[in-house]
């Protein structure tokens, strides 16, 4: 259902009408984790003026250290729909639980799927089950082809609606979080019909990696970013070293006005 070899041509994915896929390119930001209203609305006008056409922010947080900011559930997803209401961004948000996910479509507009639970085949069932679109993240471990079945498992359940996401995976190299295999975008599109952004956010786990890494994303043909932004990343519960600020998003908006102009 989701191989190029069955569907030549390459899908569109609408998101409460913003378009992910060929002829565009979407820029999604946000941050990390809903914390409060008026950190989200905050982060939401700097995604905004960033360019960005959709708003993230998770609620449900999947942390590795049980003793870090887990989320603020269904509060967050409140948060997100009121902002939603006061910007006009659509809103993308993860679910962790197949118990969630028919809250959480209530409130969002798409459902993203973590990297941690790539094949958490129950949960891809479940959305796989909903009418919402499906950011799904590939697995820090994973091969290309595990993520693409995996793709295939939501797909199998009546969902074609879902954008892949590359967001790096684990290699011997320190230095960054994860490593940002940017060649699975060339590969994915080869292989797959559906579009493939990039999160350089949580491949990288540095702010100051974000644009070059963003600007090699476009480059290499993705569909569009998805990106942390942050009013105060000194004070963000979750992944602050990674989130742009005020300062950084003008360098963001610069490089896909640059690149997304000349692909
Ligand atoms: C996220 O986007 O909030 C996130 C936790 O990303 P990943 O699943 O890629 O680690």
């Amino acid at each position: 259902l989701v191989s190029a070899e069955h569907h030549p041509a390459r899908s569109v994915v609408e998101v409460s009408g913003v378009p992910i896929g060929p002829d565009t390119f979407t820029l999604i930001a946000g941050p990390c984790a809903v914390e409060t209203p008026e950190q989200t609305l905050h982060a939401a006008r700097l995604a905004k003026t960033a360019g960005a056409t959709l708003l993230r922010g998770g609620a449900y947080k999947p942390r590795t250290s049980p003793y870090t900011f887990q989320g603020l559930g269904e509060q967050g997803l409140k948060i997100l729909a009121d902002v939603r209401a006061e910007t006009g961004l659509p809103i993308v948000t993860e679910v962790v639980d197949p118990r969630d996910v028919d809250l959480a479509a209530h409130y969002a507009d798409m459902l993203q799927i973590g990297a941690r639970n790539m094949q958490n085949f129950t949960l891809l069932h479940a959305v796989g089950e909903t009418t919402r679109p499906v950011l799904l993240k590939r697995g820090m471990s994973a091969t290309i082809e595990e993520w693409l079945l995996a793709a295939e498992h939501i797909a199998q359940r009546g969902n074609l609606n879902i954008v892949l996401c590359e967001r790096g995976i684990r290699t011997f190299e320190k230095t960054t979080r994860n490593t940002l295999d940017i060649s699975a975008v060339p590969v994915a599109h080869a292989l797959s019909h559906l579009p493939v952004i990039v999160d350089p956010s949580h491949a990288s786990g540095r702010r100051d990696l974000v644009v070059p890494l963003a600007r090699a994303a476009i480059a290499a043909g993705a569909d569009g970013l998805i990106i942390d932004i942050h009013p105060d990343p000194a004070y963000a519960l979750c992944d602050g070293a990674q989130a742009l600020t005020h300062q950084d998003i003008q360098q963001l908006a610069q490089a896909v006005a640059d690149l997304a102009r000349v692909m």
